[in-house]
């Protein structure tokens, strides 16, 4: 971690000020290990790898640390960088844009393998910091540490170890897979200062029948019981179909004339921009959907209370490929 970090973090216990205590070990500017020492209850936190610990595994429930292990593995594997990843963020953010991000200090609540990190602060953010709970977070340091205004921290979503000083703060693809997505929501939005913004993206029930009638029992019955690996190669079969069908029929029919026909097939809208990205990207896609021992599929009303929930100002509810949820609001002023 970078000194600069210091001043955004915070106890999740209690929190006040964490301080670093001295005889750190540093790797240029880095601190790549030592003991951060809160300022009120005195609890104790470790920076290990280059990264400052204030959750593991082996202290929160057995099903969130049973849905972080497995993301923490499929990161950990699935370290590739593909340059659509800016237009599918954009695709989940919107209506941001990049020049949203501008001189905003950042918060991204479940960071995984920290490829939206590197966007924000391409973008132009001041400071960006990515907290996830699994083991993705030494993938994200690895790939972002040489960027001196990129942060990555290892802490719980709904117990952030930061302070309520966020311009902005987003979670995509990461409330639907805790037991209590709301509960995740409201932790992210109350890191956010008055006046600023929030974003969220989640599946949708809607238009998801097959997946919440069919692939779910397959998940939680079987698929996410498997070891990581074999699932990983396991799921090299209906990413074979998934990879013919859209580069044979979808991606050619999407971008024929406006592409209306390749939406009206099943899934079109989704299976239309996936067939834009190559064998790897699709398999850890399907990976993703098969892993996870929690998922909720979310109805608009559901996604809407959200944003009540924590009376947002200029809400902007979307539906996204057709099959996905996506939001941005506004943190009330002087709440
Ligand atoms: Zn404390």
């Amino acid at each position: 971690m970078k000194e600069r970090l210091l001043k955004y973090l915070a106890c999740p216990a209690c929190q006040s000020e964490v301080a670093l205590r001295d005889g750190a070990e540093l790797d240029g500017a880095e601190i790549m290990a030592g003991q951060l020492d809160c300022t009120g209850c005195r609890r104790e936190y470790p920076i290990a790898g280059g990264i400052p610990r204030f959750a593991n595994l082996a202290e929160v429930e057995e099903e969130k640390a049973a849905t972080a292990a497995v993301f923490g593995w499929e990161w950990k594997q699935f370290t590739q960088h593909d340059e659509k990843y800016g237009e599918q963020l954009l695709g989940w953010l919107s209506p941001v844009k990049p020049e949203f991000f501008r001189n905003k200090v950042v918060l991204d609540g479940g960071c995984g393998k920290g490829r939206h990190l590197t966007l924000a602060a391409a973008w132009g953010a001041t400071d960006v910091i990515g907290v996830d709970l699994s083991e993705a977070v030494d993938t994200a340091f690895a790939a972002t540490r040489a960027s001196e205004n990129i942060h990555v921290v290892q802490g719980d979503i709904c117990r952030l170890p930061v302070r309520p000083v966020f311009d902005y703060a987003f979670s995509l693809g990461v409330l639907d897979h805790l037991g209590s997505p709301i509960e995740g929501f409201k932790s992210l939005a109350s890191k956010v200062k008055p006046g600023g913004h929030v974003s969220a993206w989640v599946y949708g029930a809607e238009n998801n029948r097959w997946i919440t009638g069919f692939i779910n029992p397959l998940r939680v019955n079987f698929t996410s019981r498997l070891n990581p690996r074999a699932l990983f190669h396991l799921c090299k079969l209906p990413t074979a179909v998934l990879f013919l069908a859209t580069k044979l029929i979808y991606g050619p029919l999407s971008r024929m004339g406006d592409g209306s026909s390749a939406r009206r097939l099943f899934y079109g809208d989704y299976l239309s921009f996936l067939s834009r990205f190559g064998w790897r990207e699709q398999h850890s896609i399907v990976f993703d959907h098969l892993v996870a021992p929690t998922a909720h599929y979310l109805t608009r009303e559901q996604f809407e209370t959200w944003w009540t929930g924590i009376q947002a100002q200029n809400v902007t509810i979307g539906w996204h490929n057709k099959n996905s949820w996506r939001g941005f609001g506004q943190v009330r002023a002087g709440s």
